[in-house]
């Protein structure tokens, strides 16, 4: 606190907002839009202020990326489809084709976009997420790299909060030049927050960030959403709660390429290195992962710093040894199998709740099923068949 009240400019209120998604614009805003403008870029403003790493058009992309207006995803589409084009990520890497676009890019950006690495981190609440990803943050930038902070959060939709909207989380990142923080897009399903979160991943990499952090909570379904966009899961863990104290369940457990108990400083260092045993012999008894990897368990203090380099060898390790056996590339493959599935699953669901006469029908089946007047599996059937004869 003192550190902001000395330093006004360094204080963290400058973590980038999420977006409340607007729910009616007016005509002028409307015929901005049509005629390909948003808050004053074009898209073709928004992709060369990408390419160029301009972190507040970066942003406004992402934003529009987040809006769920059709004008807007129609402008964010063309944005993301020219991110993709630019980035070279081993995901394209065997039939890729040079694109056929006028921008000059550093060979320093284009390296890096070569090269990104995607890593998941979750643990509860209070485990030291935003204290470890500052610690480990500061030390990546210092040595050149260029990260990105996202956050998936569940919660966020219904206490508007978001976990990385507490200003005075990860002050140093903040206010890094070579850092930059998005906080979980703020309204929508886990769904199409994943999805945006997806899309997001792929601006940055465009906008020259090599290292993307995804945080979430490690308390439910959005660890299976986070794993399934990054190339590497971090799971931190306190000592001394079971697992269940620490709400962390099995299938977490079982996708974490590392556990990593943090806090491991003062009186708690050796309880530390006694919960890294327990959960090294733990991790003995899961069958062994796809991937070939081991998964390392470990201990670091994410206030003192301690052992958070080492966290860093351990990825790093994990790119070495997966990216030679292939399992890189075959896994962000099968990501975006996973992405087209998702986008169309989201496309439909939007397609169908956003028909006015389905909208109606819906309201009265709900009514009925309520009243006990029809079985929603009925109800259902029915409103799928008015809805495909419609379209
Ligand atoms: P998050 O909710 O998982 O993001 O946790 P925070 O990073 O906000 O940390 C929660 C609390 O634990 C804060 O008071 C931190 O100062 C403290 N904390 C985080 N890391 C460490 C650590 O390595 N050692 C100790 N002793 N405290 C830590």
């Amino acid at each position: 606190m003192a550190f902001i009240m000395e330093h006004p400019s360094k204080s963290a209120l400058n973590v980038m907002k999420g977006i409340e998604q607007p729910g009616q614009i007016n005509a002028d805003a409307l015929k901005k839009l049509r005629a390909g403008k948003r808050s004053g870029n074009s898209v073709q403003e928004l992709i060369d202020g990408i390419f160029s790493g301009n972190r507040t058009l970066l942003s406004k992309a992402i934003t529009l990326v987040e809006s769920s207006l059709p004008a807007h995803q129609e402008q964010a589409q063309e944005v993301i489809a020219a991110c993709l084009k630019q980035t070279r990520s081993p995901l394209s890497m065997t039939n890729y084709q040079l694109p056929i676009t006028n921008y000059q890019l550093p060979m320093t950006n284009d390296k890096v976009r070569n090269s990104s690495i995607r890593v998941g981190i979750t643990g509860v609440p209070g485990v030291g997420k935003s204290t470890f990803i500052e610690a480990l943050g500061t030390s990546l930038t210092a040595k050149g790299h260029k990260l990105a902070v996202l956050a998936i959060d569940p919660s966020s939709s219904r206490s508007k909060g978001s976990i990385l909207g507490d200003k005075t989380r990860m002050e140093e990142l903040s206010v890094d030049p070579n850092a930059f923080i998005r906080p979980s897009p703020a309204a929508g399903s886990l769904g199409g927050v994943a999805r945006k979160t997806r899309e997001t991943i792929f601006l940055c990499e465009a906008a020259g960030f090599d290292v993307i952090f995804i945080e979430t909570v490690g308390v439910g379904q959005s660890e299976t959403t986070v794993h399934s966009m990054v190339d590497f899961f971090l799971l931190l863990m306190l000592a001394g709660a079971g697992d269940e104290l620490q709400g962390i369940k099995r299938g977490i457990i079982e996708m974490a390429d590392a556990i990593v108990i943090n806090k491991a400083d003062g009186d708690n260092l050796n309880k530390a290195k006694a919960a890294r045993v327990e959960y090294a012999n733990a991790l003995h008894l899961f069958p062994p992962p796809d991937s070939g990897w081991t998964p390392v368990t470990d201990i670091c203090s994410a206030r003192s710093k301690l052992g958070i380099d080492h966290v860093w060898d351990i990825i790093l390790e994990h790119r070495e040894s997966t990216t030679n056996s292939g399992y890189f590339q075959k896994r962000r493959m099968e990501q975006n199998r996973q992405a087209l599935y998702e986008t169309i699953e989201e496309g439909l669901q939007h397609h169908f709740f956003s028909r006015k006469e389905i909208a109606h029908l819906m309201a009265k089946s709900e009514q009925d099923i309520l009243a006990g007047l029809v079985n929603p599996y009925k109800a259902a059937q029915e409103l799928l068949e008015q809805y495909f004869k419609k379209i």
